[in-house]
This record gives C-alpha cells, sequence and structure tokens, in this order.
C-alpha cells in the first residue's frame, strides 16, 4: 500500500459510500455473530438472534430498523445488542472515509475488503478472545489476489511486510509466553500482505499505542484487573486503518521530527 488517492479526489457521489458501507455492515453483523459459532453465512435467512424468530425485511433495515423497533425484537420483545447498529455505522464512516481519501480506484477496493475484514476480527476478538483461521485466510488470499490487479506493492513488499507483521507479533508472542496468542501472529502476517513493511511497523506501533492507553484506562477504572488478557485484534485493525489511510503523513512528521527529512 504505497499511497492513498492515486486518482483525485471526489466530489460527486458524496454520502453514497456511507450507504453502501451500512448495508455491507448489516452483512459483517451475520458474520460477526455465525463465524465464532460454525453456522453457514447464507442460510438459513436472518433470524433474531435471541427468539429464532424469522426476520421481516422491514425488521432488516440497517440502522433505521433498530430505532423504529427501539433496540427490541420486534416478535419477543427483548434487548437486541446496540453493537448491530454500532457495526453498521462504523461500517459506514470508514467506507465514506476511504472513499473521500482515496478516490474511486482499484486501491479503495482493496482498502474496503481490508476494513470489512477487520471489523468482524475485531467485534469477534473483543467478544470470544480469539480470531477466526477462516478471516485470517481469506484476508491473506484476497490480499495477494487484489495485488496482482492494483499493483500498489512491488513484489517484495507482499511477503515483506507479512514478515514483518508475524515476524513482530510472533518475537512478542515468545516473549509474553501466551499474553499474544497464535490467531494475533497469523493476523498481522496476513494484514502485511496489504501495508508492506514500512506501514506495518507503523500498524504494529500504533496498536500498542492504542492497547496501552485502552488497556491502561480499563485497569483505572477498575474494569480489567493488570493480569487480565485484553483482545489484540481491535487495536490492530485501528493501527491497521490509520497507518493505511495516513501512514505517509506519520512518516513524514517522523522523520522531520527526527531531522532525517
Ligand atoms: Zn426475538
Amino acid at each position: 500500500m504505497v499511497r492513498c488517492g492515486s486518482g483525485p479526489k471526489p466530489r460527486e457521489g458524496r454520502g453514497i459510500f456511507f450507504l453502501l458501507g451500512i448495508v455491507v455492515g448489516s452483512f459483517l453483523n451475520v458474520c460477526i455473530h455465525r463465524i465464532p459459532r460454525g453456522e453457514s453465512l447464507v442460510f438459513p435467512p436472518s433470524r433474531c438472534p435471541l427468539c429464532g424468530h424469522r426476520l421481516a425485511p422491514a425488521d432488516l433495515v440497517p440502522v433505521l430498523s433498530y430505532i423504529w423497533l427501539e433496540g427490541r425484537c420486534r416478535y419477543c420483545g427483548q434487548r437486541i445488542s446496540p453493537r448491530y447498529p454500532l457495526v453498521e455505522l462504523a461500517t459506514g464512516l470508514a467506507f465514506e472515509l476511504l472513499y473521500r481519501t482515496c478516490g474511486l480506484g482499484p486501491g479503495l477496493v482493496t482498502r474496503l475488503v481490508l476494513v470489512s475484514a477487520l471489523l468482524v476480527v475485531a467485534f469477534i476478538d473483543a467478544r470470544h478472545y480469539r480470531i477466526p483461521n477462516e478471516i485470517v485466510v481469506f484476508l491473506a488470499i484476497a490480499g495477494v489476489a487484489l495485488n496482482f490487479w492494483t499493483r500498489e506493492l512491488s513484489w517484495w513488499q507482499v511477503p515483506g511486510g507479512a514478515a514483518v507483521g508475524g515476524g513482530i507479533l510472533g518475537a512478542l508472542a515468545l516473549l509474553s509466553r501466551g499474553g499474544m496468542g497464535e490467531g494475533d501472529v497469523k493476523l498481522a502476517a496476513a494484514t502485511g500482505l496489504y501495508l508492506g513493511p514500512g506501514r506495518q511497523a507503523l500498524a504494529i506501533f500504533l496498536a500498542a499505542l492504542f492497547g496501552a492507553v485502552v488497556g491502561g484506562v480499563l485497569v483505572l477504572l477498575g474494569r480489567k484487573r493488570r493480569r487480565d488478557p485484553i483482545p489484540f485484534a481491535p487495536f490492530l485493525a485501528a493501527g491497521t486503518m490509520v497507518a493505511c489511510l495516513w501512514g505517509d503523513l506519520l512518516w513524514l512528521f517522523y522523520l522531520s521530527r527526527a531531522g532525517l527529512a
């Protein structure tokens, strides 16, 4: 991922990618619910996660159904997790931000695939403390295939990014003796295929920084104890997105501060 925004900055179609994102986000919700349970993503059709009642089209309008039904299932009246509208809104905002930053082009497709898979992984890891292999394999295959199309990274940057991601987290996993899981190592190797070595190093640095800040705040608030495990994928996802969107700017800032540029 050499640069973001090779195309002209879009002036038209603003908001369209937000709408596309909330529709995709509603499918990501299905992935977040079903993949850890080993269920098919296609069958059966959408059901209430609480009572199992089949949902009608009117129940499936992203975000709006949740607001209209005041966060409750129409059939059983139980509270539905706010995660559903949250994932939809987050996907919508991420898609719109990527479109406005990158413009229309192959690079945008790569980033939309990456952010979608990262949202699924982040929410599953936050809830279940594990990173499903299926998603890592999907990310890895899609990353290599998309780069054949976009040619954003040179031939050595793709495996180079994976080696940096897997290498740094693999070393941390050995040093922390279980603090960092095998899933985190594989995930960082897969996201490295999209970023290349430099940006992947930046992504991991940012992820560790975000994790330390959020973990520290949770300990201070008494929500976690110092030794409690904290899922790493949400932070790696955030670090990857920042590195992918503003990585060049951050590098330039760092180099100018260090007196190197
Ligand atoms: Zn229900």
